[in-house]
């Protein structure tokens, strides 16, 4: 059987080697997390750097095609597999995704709508004044965020020097504050011949900087939706994609899409695929990037998706009190094996599913929402 060659163990990559295997391929993982997720299911776990030119040779020489589920590979390394191997997205998407201020001026120049913003790349570019500024403002780095972290919220325009010292003065984008209606995104996969097939929209509630629930489907207007669709379609066909990509949106009170991010890789918000979904999208990525037919994406229920963080689990190494979650009929409980809970760190999620014919998920929402503050009460009581 063929071998897949992934960059990046994490949770995205576990679900790529299980679709990977259900369909018969082999899946090899470079990362160098010895217990990473996906690093643990994979047929050859190569542990070592993404800068790890025997690693990397080894992936190029045996691997039909290498996708990836982490998009800071340094660009050398994409490069050099992209020479040596079929490398799907390739390096360019790469570059675009991993750079906030390449990724914003590649998506002006694509004609997407984004938050106004500025590059700091330095002290005086901090202290300009910013006379026409509209504060407050998220100063963010350029480069290596996740999760919110590496933002700084700033109110006034000295506030930008501090902010820019505070995240070690490397290059930053200043971004103006939406007054955010709500954020959607959307995940699609494009085939090597450029055929596009995408999710439904997902609805995305983030606390603290992180993604806690997803609900599809969005509530937003049907043209809304459709015109989120097409923005991401333009982004993955000026890319020439190949692949799973996901567009961050924000949706303004009057309506309006702004791209905030995108990221080149199935993604947290499309973890609903998995269970409400005729195909998830990790399959999907798999058929995208070995070239096979895409299946079309059709919600089979209402669904939320609520992510479980470290901050659930007891402080003594067990588990949380499932029970709950698992007496619902319509509940799958996804959990990643990661050996360290840490507050912040996404240990698993939950997906809830309406029954078909129910027109949102309102219901699904209110359970999730019950679920998960049953399970953090639970924490306290552990943790005493
Ligand atoms: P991810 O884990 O999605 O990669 P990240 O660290 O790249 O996160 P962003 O997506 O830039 O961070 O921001 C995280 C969240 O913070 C957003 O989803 C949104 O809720 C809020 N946020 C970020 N930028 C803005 C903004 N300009 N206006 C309003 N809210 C914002
Ligand atoms: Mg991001
Ligand atoms: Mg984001």
């Amino acid at each position: 059987p063929a071998i897949l060659g992934l960059l990046g163990g994490g949770q995205l990559g576990r679900y790529f080697a299980i679709s990977a295997r259900t369909m018969g391929y082999r899946v090899w993982v470079l990362d160098p997390d010895p217990d990473s997720p996906a690093g643990q299911l994979a047929d050859r776990h190569l542990c070592a750097g993404f800068d790890d030119r025997d690693a990397l040779g080894e992936l190029a020489a045996h691997a039909a095609v290498i996708t990836c589920e982490f998009e800071n590979v340094p660009a050398a390394s994409a490069e050099w597999l992209a020479r040596h191997a079929l490398l799907r997205p390739d390096p360019r998407a790469l570059a675009v995704a991993q750079d906030r201020i390449v990724e914003k001026r590649f998506l002006e120049a694509a004609g997407v709508a984004l938050a106004p913003w500025l590059p700091i790349d330095g002290v005086d570019a901090a202290k300009a004044a910013l006379p026409d500024w509209k504060f407050p403002a998220i100063l963010k780095t350029a480069r290596l965020g996740y999760d919110g972290k590496g933002q700084q919220a700033v109110t006034a325009p000295d506030g930008v020097v501090r902010a820019f010292r505070q995240l070690g003065e490397v290059p930053c984008v200043l971004e103006q504050k939406v007054d955010l209606e709500r954020e959607v995104s959307v995940v699609l996969a494009r085939d090597p011949h450029g055929r596009c097939r995408s999710f439904p929209v997902a609805e995305n509630v983030h606390r603290g900087g992180i993604l806690h629930l997803s609900r599809v489907p969005a509530r937003i207007p049907e043209p809304v939706e459709a015109q989120a669709e097409a923005i991401a379609q333009r982004i993955a066909e000026q890319l020439d994609y190949c692949g799973v990509l996901a567009v961050e949106f924000f949706v303004t009170g009057a309506g309006e899409l702004l791209v905030n991010e995108i990221a080149p890789r199935p993604h947290n918000s499309g973890h609903y695929t998995l269970d409400a979904v005729t195909v998830s999208q990790f399959e999907q990525q798999l058929r995208a990037v070995c070239g096979l037919a895409l299946a079309p994406a059709e919600l089979i229920a209402p669904v939320a998706m609520l992510n479980l963080l470290g901050d659930l689990w007891p402080s003594d190494g067990r588990l949380p009190d499932f029970s709950r979650v698992l007496e619902q009929g319509r509940a799958r409980l996804h959990l990643y094996g990661k050996p360290g809970a840490r507050p912040g760190r996404k240990m698993g999620h939950l997906n809830l599913l309406g029954p078909p014919g129910e027109p949102d998920a309102a219901q699904v929402v209110r359970l999730a929402e019950s679920l998960a503050a049953d399970l953090a009460a639970g924490a306290g009581r552990g943790s005493g």
